[in-house]
């Protein structure tokens, strides 16, 4: 099964914010846009009113040059074909001078959509998001706190070990191997730490420093198995020094 990719939370939530803001300009947008066309509708309508006769005015006049055009025209017709094409420029200019084209922040939605479509989807999408990822992270914060409470107690026994070692009665040999335990035995827990061994008397013993580090993190049962040792010799040892194990 794919796995699904999360992004983190606080990028998500940058995201949210930055689409709440382009949500508010949309908004604004929209309102502008409304007002605008209103002003627009307004100026424009009276312009083309003035257009629109201009224009019926000229009609008349083709339709009547049109009609004498055999014969020749008459210049003040000419001249008069000009000044109506001249105003209609002038009207047309000042139009659009009045409202030139509207300069908006932005003429499309992030996800490329045109305006007024259903980019409100967006910000529910990354809502969904933001859950999942929150769920992830809830998750992973239960893992964190469950290893630094294991990591809490794990450093608690080995301070506890520090105190057990000091009451524990040793041979002079080591109880592993029989040799000479020397001048800095190892205290080992028999039953590893890192498996829940506790530091007790009754898990904790005396070795050679030799044992100790091939031993590590094994049991005692790997240990003697991996290193070919004498079992009932360990054992008896380790029944005198009234070890558990
Ligand atoms: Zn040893």
């Amino acid at each position: 099964m794919k796995k699904r990719k999360v992004r983190q939370i606080k990028f998500i939530e940058e995201e949210l914010n930055e689409h709440e803001e382009k949500y508010k300009k949309h908004l604004i947008w929209i309102e502008r846009n409304i007002k605008y066309k209103q002003l627009f509708d307004e100026k424009t309508k009276m312009h083309f009113l003035k257009i629109e006769s201009i224009k019926s005015e000229q009609c008349n006049f083709i339709r009547y040059l049109g009609f004498i055009k055999t014969s020749k025209l008459k210049p003040e017709i000419e001249q008069y074909i000009e000044q109506i094409s001249q105003k209609i420029e002038s009207i047309k200019l000042e139009v659009e001078l009045e409202n030139p084209k509207p300069n908006f922040p932005y003429q499309h939605c992030p996800n490329g959509r045109e305006m007024y479509s259903d980019w409100k989807m967006i910000p529910i999408y990354l809502g969904r998001e933001l859950e999942l990822a929150q769920k992830i992270y809830n998750k992973n914060e239960k893992k964190n706190i469950i290893k630094a409470k294991a990591a809490s107690l794990d450093q608690k026994s080995r301070n506890i070990a520090i105190s057990i070692k000091l009451q524990l009665e040793k041979f002079d040999f080591c109880p592993y191997c029989q040799n000479e335990l020397g001048n800095e035995p190892h205290a080992d827990h028999i039953y590893p730490i890192v498996k829940g061994g506790l530091s007790i008397k009754a898990n904790m013993v005396y070795i050679c420093k030799s044992c100790n580090l091939k031993k590590h993190t094994l049991t005692l049962r790997a240990f003697v198995e991996k290193h070919e040792l004498n079992w009932n010799f360990i054992e008896e040892n380790l029944k005198l020094l009234k070890k558990d194990f």
